[in-house]
């Protein structure tokens, strides 16, 4: 079974996001980069389904400029077996995203395609559902577990969800997209031998129009701003003066 883990590069989760002078976007300019860290999660959950004898192939995939080699790396290096670089300049909307994913899952035929619920850039929570869609395959998003069996010839899994106000368990026939949320797993670190070992692995570059997906943005952003200044907090006496300024101030009770 083969699993595809689509990867994206985003601003290191460490790193305080500044806006662009001219409300832009926001300011990447000599900032650490790294992989988005529920793709991490979810790249350590198909290097486990592997290493316990289920997936026989693990395919990580980026979409965007060249330097996501690196990330594609990353991915080697904690057990993906090879990766493929969807490169391109253009700026990346979720349902472009999407579309290429959908195209290289056409070539790929994976069983299983686990993406990040969502990336920390631009919380879009959008492209692993759009490309169940697009495939016409059942989705279990913001998995917390994994299970994969085969019932009398039939691939399933049943996942674990972290829904509002708890867990719901649901079972989907493969082929499938599943997305990974925080408690999923820990991811391991990438050893440095793991590293120097993952430079080795192949790595497949294509572009979009090779693909056949027009990658046009379809939204424009009108405008991107700091949020505002928060002021300054104030230290309460005791229980009583914090429930009454929670009651009489700031009226949430
Ligand atoms: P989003 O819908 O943008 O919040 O992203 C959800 C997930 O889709 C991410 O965690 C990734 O697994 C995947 N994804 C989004 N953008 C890209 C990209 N440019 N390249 C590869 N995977 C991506």
């Amino acid at each position: 079974m083969k699993i595809l883990v689509p990867v994206k590069r985003v601003i290191d989760y460490n790193v305080k996001a500044r806006v662009k002078a001219d409300g832009s976007g926001v300011d990447l300019a000599n900032v650490k980069m790294s992989m988005n860290p529920f793709d991490e999660i979810a790249v350590e959950e198909a290097v486990r389904l592997k290493e316990a004898g289920v997936a026989t192939e693990v395919v990580a995939v980026s979409c965007g400029v060249a330097a996501c080699q690196e990330t594609l790396r990353t991915a080697m290096a904690i057990g993906a077996d090879r990766g493929i670089l969807v490169e391109t300049d253009v700026e990346l909307q979720p349902l472009a995203v999407a579309k290429l994913l959908k195209a290289v899952a056409d070539r790929e035929a994976p069983a299983l395609v686990i993406l990040g619920k969502q990336a920390i850039d631009d919380d879009a929570n959008q492209t692993g559902q759009m490309l169940a869609a697009l495939k016409g395959w059942p989705q279990a998003t913001f998995a917390s577990k994994v299970a994969l069996a085969d019932e009398g010839g039939q691939p399933r899994a049943t996942v674990t969800r972290e829904i509002d106000g708890g867990l719901e368990t649901i079972a989907i026939s493969l082929p499938a997209v599943v997305t990974t949320d925080l408690r999923l797993n820990e991811p391991r670190y990438a050893t440095l031998p793991n590293i120097m070992k993952a430079k080795k692995k192949p790595l497949d570059t294509v572009k979009p129009a090779e693909l056949g997906v027009d990658v046009a943005p379809r939204l424009a952003t009108l405008k991107v701003a700091e949020p505002p200044a928060r002021s300054a907090g104030v230290r309460v006496a005791d229980v009583a003066q914090l429930v009454d300024k929670l009651k009489n101030e700031a009226k949430v009770l």
